[in-house]
């Protein structure tokens, strides 16, 4: 049966070519901003610039370097800003990592006690935070329109995620131009990220949720659909603003209303980001079909409407349909040039053991619709992810 939900998203989206210049009307005249960047990009590409213009006369200061997979460390050198210059409304301009570590600024410049406890808490001791917009560069995450973060303390190699209504953005501006200067990795990372973040949602038990497996399985197929085009070598609008526009629906909140979901792809690959550094999609892919496989009779009877409505399988019996659609899964992700197995990423047996210790020490004891997913069975999948020893060559 559908869940009960209360759906709430309160972002603002300003979509289309030149719509920077709107942020003169989405900003207060008399706010003092922050204005939050990654490394060089913002600025090579001048979506910096267009930024400062339209912020025309307002007080505008910049905090530069929020890596990507942001850093506690470096986070807590903006909320030192933050709190110096008074600021009192942020604006980030940059993918997932410059939105989700703005919003744990946003949030810890205005807490009481030590900020870390934010993300202990996923997010429940957040009652307040600094109002904040975003000007999206990088469709993939989706945190352009949720609230949603993910933050990694260096010293102990936590990547640990927070959420609170609080640290929603107030606006997001997607200009699909924006993306034009994006390397073919981020392009892949983005399909693959956006995929991931409809199968968590979709890919669990059936609940007769009419229309929000349409939705996913629409979703999905646009995904596909749009691969091939979106890696071509000259950018072309319409497949960019289909793809920023999928990313965000990807995940808004309105896919998760009234299902179950599993998220066990992104925790276990949240550990494989914070040890190995790896690119967070390039985790999802690895883990992914791996765990289709080992939950493959708990998501039996969803794995089978996967296969039938997004991959088209129709001949076979149930095992056969299943296999099909996992391969089909493993063949998307590497079409996409990203590497299925740990072995792709110069892992070996070493890793397993390491991320299990992780997974433990983080409390990601039980993961999955059915919280079944104990340290032992990510073991399993992580051992089936790992890939035959003859593909390290
Ligand atoms: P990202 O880490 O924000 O950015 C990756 C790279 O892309 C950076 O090196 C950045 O360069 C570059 N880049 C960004 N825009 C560009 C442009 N227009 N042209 C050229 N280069 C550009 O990537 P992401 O995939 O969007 O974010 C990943 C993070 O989000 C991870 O930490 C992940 O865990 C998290 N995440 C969050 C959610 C959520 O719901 N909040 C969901 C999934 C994942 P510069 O640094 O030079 O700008
Ligand atoms: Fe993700």
């Amino acid at each position: 049966m559908m869940q009960n939900f209360v759906f709430h998203n309160p972002t603002k989206v300003v979509f289309g070519q030149d719509t920077i210049q709107q942020l003169d009307q989405l900003i207060p005249t008399n706010a003092r901003v922050l204005v939050l960047l990654g490394g060089q990009s913002a600025k090579t590409n001048g979506t910096l610039d267009l930024v400062r213009q339209a912020l025309g006369n307002r007080q505008v200061s910049e905090f530069n370097g929020i890596e990507p997979n942001p850093t506690y460390e470096t986070l807590m050198e903006a909320v030192a800003q933050v709190k110096r210059e008074q600021i009192d409304y942020l604006l980030a301009v940059g993918g997932g990592s410059v939105i989700d570590g703005t919003k744990f600024v946003a949030a810890a410049a205005v807490f009481d006690g030590d900020p870390w406890d934010i993300l202990t808490s996923w997010g429940k001791a957040v009652t307040r935070a600094l109002p904040l917009g975003v000007v999206l560069t990088l469709p993939a995450t989706g945190s352009e329109t949720n609230c949603n973060a993910v933050v990694t303390r260096r010293a102990t190699h936590s990547k640990r995620p927070f959420n609170s209504p609080h640290v929603y953005a107030q606006f997001a501006v997607l200009d699909p131009t924006r993306t034009y200067t994006l390397p073919k990795r981020q392009i892949a990372n983005g399909l693959a990220d956006a995929f991931v973040h409809i199968i968590e949602q979709y890919l669990t038990y059936p609940v007769q949720a009419m229309a929000q497996d349409r939705f996913a399985e629409g979703l999905l197929q646009t995904l596909i659909e749009l691969a091939p085009g979106a890696l071509a070598d000259q950018p072309d609008y319409q497949q960019r603003a289909n793809l920023m526009w999928t990313a965000s629906l990807a995940l808004n909140g309105l896919l998760a209303t009234g299902v179950p979901q599993d998220w066990a792809t992104h925790m276990i690959g949240h550990e494989l980001t914070a040890r190995y550094g790896i690119d967070h999609a390039r985790t999802l892919a690895m883990v992914l079909p791996a765990l289709m496989q080992v939950q493959r009779h708990t998501k039996h009877a969803k794995l089978l409407q996967y296969a039938e409505r997004v991959w088209h399988i129709t001949t076979g019996d149930d095992a056969e349909r299943i296999d099909e659609a996992i391969a089909r899964t493993r063949q998307f992700f590497e079409s996409l040039g990203i590497g299925t197995t740990l072995r792709d990423y110069d892992l070996d047996e070493r890793a397993i053991d390491e991320v299990v210790a992780q997974l433990i020490q983080h409390g990601m004891v039980a993961l999955g619709e059915h919280q079944d997913i104990t340290p032992d069975v990510s073991r399993r999948i992580l051992s089936l992810a790992l890939g035959a020893a003859n593909q390290a060559a």
